[in-house]
């Protein structure tokens, strides 16, 4: 069907391939879906489907289903050959509602999130060093400052229980040895998991990251140092100074440096940073045997275990069951599933304690330090730490100090924001945009419709079609009816109901809000607009 997509030849767009490219005679082919188109100041989500031929070229290995890009390219409208009798590819392609195709030549896209996991030796080595670095930070942060926050080197072990997890951790072994950290196959791992192989790796750490964050925090005080609390930033200018503006006043400064695990706003950064959930429980043992060091399998997704004294009681902690955010509807299964696993392979005596927390993966593995893309001169970002924030906070750490006191760069070059050059134009995209689509500005609905329609039991949330109009709804216990617009006010993707932790969470970039439409995590900055909902007879007296 004909005119079913609103894309032109604008300044930029942002596409997903929805399948591998296939190989032609000249060039290979694939289906993308466009997400976004980019113009002017402003972001604009979309939807539609188009045809990119890419040039035949090496660089195409990368792209596959999934892949995201930037095409800067115009669009050309799909015309048939001409001739008489010939097929008909024109109507053909309308019938799958595609009216427009691009071919593309290397330097006419850019790669946004095909995750190459091959950075090579020498950058392999670099990063190791890095690393190195940032644990030998820790031990003397925790020495100078003596902050007690239970710090023990620990092996890290990980383990293979079928053929394939075989050849997969025979690759890490040596891809581990190559870039200078010392693996080794051993006999014998810390819990009780039949394994076909392992291999142990030592001078890993562990330490109770709320002790230590704590201790520094105490630290910089005692130095003069200020922090204020309960100060969120809404908005920030770049100008000769940087002036941030928050909900206790403005501040003024000469560099910004947004640790806030994704910087807020709109950027680049949040096209390549893949937000995951990952869950955790912390049990306690019968037979008190809890394991000394770090185990982790190999199954997707993987589970991890581990062993942490707090208050004198000493906890397993097993975590894993990661899947990228709002992906997974029934996030309560995933607590289930990993209390299932700890029960079947350790003797609890008690679960004590279970969470889910977020990360943000990055598009090729490696963290983004350094300079904000976008503002080349004043704001500095550390995000994309994956799994690894404890090691890579500190890589940021002395990454930003290099930078700012204009040292030696070792590791600049390695963690740059900007290591894929932004496309021509898409500096406009990166400023900062609150445009929150206004569906439901001064319209209320009625809470008896409203009630009747969604028949929510307490403490559920959902989203429900009302009058044509999508509404996030949640009943809590008291009986009160929370409505919201489940339109993301970063990116305006649709949220998705998070039942473990009673949150509206965003399928794209992460953000999270409470069942009121408040922002707990950013990227969004702004609240889910809030939808008025009234008695009927309480209009009437109006
Ligand atoms: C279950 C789980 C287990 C993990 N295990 C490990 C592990 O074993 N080892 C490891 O190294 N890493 C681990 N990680 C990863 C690690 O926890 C994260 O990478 C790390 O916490 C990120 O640190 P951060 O300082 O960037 O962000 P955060 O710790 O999220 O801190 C960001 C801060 O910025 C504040 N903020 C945000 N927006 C604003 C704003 N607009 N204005 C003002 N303040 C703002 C927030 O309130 C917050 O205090 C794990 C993660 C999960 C989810």
């Amino acid at each position: 069907m004909p005119g079913r997509h609103n894309i032109k030849n604008e300044n930029a767009l942002i596409v997903t391939l929805i399948e591998n490219p296939v190989e032609k005679t000249k060039s290979y082919k694939a289906n993308a879906s466009v997400d976004y188109i980019l113009q002017n100041d402003s972001c604009i989500k979309t939807k539609g489907t188009i045809i990119l031929y890419f040039k035949k070229d090496s660089s195409l290995s990368t792209l596959e289903y999934g892949s995201q890009l930037i095409i800067t390219k115009p669009l050309q409208e799909i015309k048939n050959s001409g001739n008489p009798g010939g097929f008909d590819y024109k109507r053909y392609s309308l019938f799958q509602g595609i009216t427009h195709q691009v071919y593309l030549k290397q330097d006419e896209f850019e790669i946004l999130s095909t995750i190459n996991k091959n950075f090579g030796k020498e950058k392999a080595i670099q990063v190791a060093n890095a690393v190195k670095d940032a644990i030998d930070q820790i031990k003397s942060n925790i020495d100078r400052y003596k902050i007690d926050c239970g710090f023990l080197e620990a092996d890290a072990y990980l383990f293979a229980q079928d053929e394939h997890q075989e050849k997969e951790l025979q690759e890490i072994l040596e891809a581990t040895n190559d870039a200078g950290v010392k693996a080794v196959y051993t006999d014998c791992i810390p819990v009780p998991f039949p394994f076909v192989k392992a291999m142990k790796v030592s001078g890993q750490a562990k330490f109770n990251p709320l002790q230590y964050v704590h201790g520094l925090a105490v630290a910089f005080e005692n130095k003069g140092g200020v922090i204020v609390q309960n100060c969120m930033v809404t908005g920030v200018e770049d100008n000769e100074w940087v002036e941030a503006e928050t909900n206790t006043g403005t501040f003024k400064g000469k560099e910004l440096i947004y640790a806030t695990h994704i910087p807020p706003g709109i950027n680049l950064l949040h096209l390549r940073c893949v937000p995951y959930r990952s869950y955790a429980v912390a049990v306690t043992l019968r037979n008190n045997e809890y394991p000394t060091d770090l185990a982790y399998d190999m199954v997707d997704p993987y589970h991890y275990y581990r062993a942490q004294d707090v208050n004198g009681t000493t906890y397993l902690i097993a975590g894993g069951k990661d899947h990228k955010t709002a992906h997974e509807e029934n996030t309560d299964k995933s607590f289930l599933e990993m209390e299932a696993q700890v029960l079947k392979h350790f003797p609890v005596e008690n679960i004590e304690y279970r969470w889910s927390s977020q990360y943000f993966e990055s598009a090729d593995g490696l963290p983004y330090i350094g300079h904000l893309p976008g503002h080349p001169q004043h704001i500095y970002v550390a995000t994309g730490f994956g799994g690894n924030g404890m090691v890579y906070s500190h890589v940021a750490a002395l990454t930003l100090r290099e930078i700012l006191l204009n040292q030696e760069q070792k590791y600049s070059s390695l963690f740059n924001p900007n290591r894929i050059k932004p496309v021509a134009g898409f500096t406009n995209f990166i400023k900062h945009n609150a445009d929150v689509a206004k569906q439901f500005a001064n319209k209320w609905f009625s809470h008896e419709e409203i009630h009747e329609l969604a028949d929510l039991a307490p403490g559920e949330g959902r989203v429900v079609i009302f009058n044509k109009q999508k509404i996030g709804l949640f009943k809590h216990e008291t009986g009160a009816l929370y409505a919201v617009n489940p339109i993301c006010s970063h990116m305006k993707c649709e949220v998705k109901w998070n039942v473990a932790e009673r949150t509206w969470d965003c399928p794209c970039h992460g953000a999270r809000y409470s069942y009121d439409g408040s922002v707990i995590t950013g990227p969004a900055d702004h609240e889910l607009e809030q939808i008025a909902i009234k008695s009927l007879q309480e209009e009437e007296k109006h």
